[in-house]
């Protein structure tokens, strides 16, 4: 067993100081400093730092030059090494728009790595989060939309049976002209959570899909609708109607440059940490010195540009995904001046309660997992426990 001392314990509501955590490979009790540790306790000196849940990353594409639809043996381990070395504990592996052959490929490779489990210093890896192909053509960001694509039952039993029921999450623009019913059928029946993504929807077409289990928006203000005109009548957007409606939850891109101060200070007035998970979205380039990369898989992507710390199309019309890591959106939202029980909430149990893992993370809770991180007085991390062991 291991005790941090001398550190503040951050959670979800406050920040404690005097106390110590305990902990084996789950959390075995919170102490009064005072108190004598038990003889066999290995103890760990924070320095009047901070202790923190491990993070949970719901949008992440790639890290440390690989991304999560690539064949290459080790890639999906190479992830989720890099991302645990940045305090990410636990994440859905995300795709993109691609040819389906890609696609396919990349959930069974994903499947097999969820059956067999991640390395022992890597990220846990939750689930599939397939984020397309059914998005809307007319706010594509950078994916690769072509034209409107609509789910059917026949390609949703052959995901199905490759991801050998591991897809958690499956984003797609509300709007689409069918396949909606079919896909919220489906997810209902199978676990998965929705969310609203890449999509030209207004608020009532937005509200009407939550009632249909849309209950997330992905990264939102990318790719997103506000207040627009359709023809001659005002209609309010995606955005308004996530904060309408109490039960919606949204991700926000942490990276410090996909979103504003503002903006992310007026989310978390309106929605609450509990409603916000900050994300990275981060793709292969995160956790690397590159200055071009590809987005998605490595022959297949498309190739964009790496400058001022993100990813972005060659063209420079559009962000192309975050190269950050967790640690860096936690610092960001800190920075913006996000609380530092919210910005760790943010991070660490509202992911965990979106994605459906709380009862087992997001906070150090009793009897939940020992993913731990330690925090300088700065806020840079210092070390990361996954399972109980020291990682970083
Ligand atoms: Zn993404």
């Amino acid at each position: 067993m291991k005790a941090i001392v001398n550190g503040a314990l951050v959670t979800p509501r406050e920040v404690l100081y005097g106390k110590t955590i305990l902990f084996g490979e789950t959390v075995e009790g919170i102490a009064d400093s005072a108190a004598p540790l038990p003889a066999d306790v290995e103890t760990v000196d924070a320095r009047g730092g901070f202790v923190l849940p491990g993070f949970i990353d719901l949008h992440v594409h790639g890290g440390g030059g690989y991304d999560f639809l690539d064949g290459d043996p080790g890639a999906i381990d190479a992830i989720l090494r890099l991302h645990a070395a940045h305090g990410t504990t636990a994440l859905f592996a995300t795709t993109l728009t691609c040819p389906d052959a890609v696609l396919f490929a990349g959930v069974e490779r994903l499947a097999a790595a969820i059956g067999r489990g991640s390395p022992a210093d890597g990220s846990a890896l939750l689930g599939i989060h397939l984020e397309g192909p059914w998005l809307s053509p007319s706010n594509v960001g950078a994916q690769a939309v072509a034209g409107e694509r609509t789910p059917t039952a026949c390609e949703l039993d052959r995901l199905l049976a490759l991801s050998a029921g591991t897809i958690a999450r499956i984003d797609a623009a509300p709007e689409l002209s069918s396949g909606i019913d079919l896909l919220s059928a489906f997810a209902s029946e199978h676990g998965i959570l929705l969310s609203v993504a890449h999509s030209a929807a207004n608020a009532e077409t937005t509200l009407a899909a939550y009632e249909k289990g849309f209950t997330h928006i992905t990264h939102l203000y990318c790719s997103t609708t506000t207040e627009h005109k359709e023809g001659q009548t005002v209609h309010a957007g995606i955005v308004e109607a996530a904060y309408l409606n109490d039960g919606i939850t949204v991700e926000l891109i942490g990276d410090g440059k996909h979103i504003p101060r503002e903006t992310m200070l007026l989310c978390f007035k309106i929605k609450g940490a509990e409603k916000v998970a900050l994300v990275t979205d981060a793709m292969r380039a995160a956790g690397t010195d590159d200055r071009t990369s590809i987005l998605g898989e490595k022959t297949t992507g498309t190739p964009v540009l790496v400058e001022d710390g993100v990813a972005k199309l060659r063209d420079r019309s559009s962000f192309a995904g975050s190269v950050a890591t967790m640690d860096v959106c936690f610092k960001t939202a800190l920075r913006y001046g996000v609380p530092l029980p919210d910005a760790a909430r943010s991070c660490a149990l509202t992911p965990a309660e979106i994605a459906g893992v709380a009862d087992k993370r997001g906070s150090l809770d009793v009897g939940k997992v020992a993913d731990v991180l330690i925090f300088d007085s700065d806020f840079n991390l210092q070390s990361v426990f996954i399972k109980g062991k020291r990682i970083r």
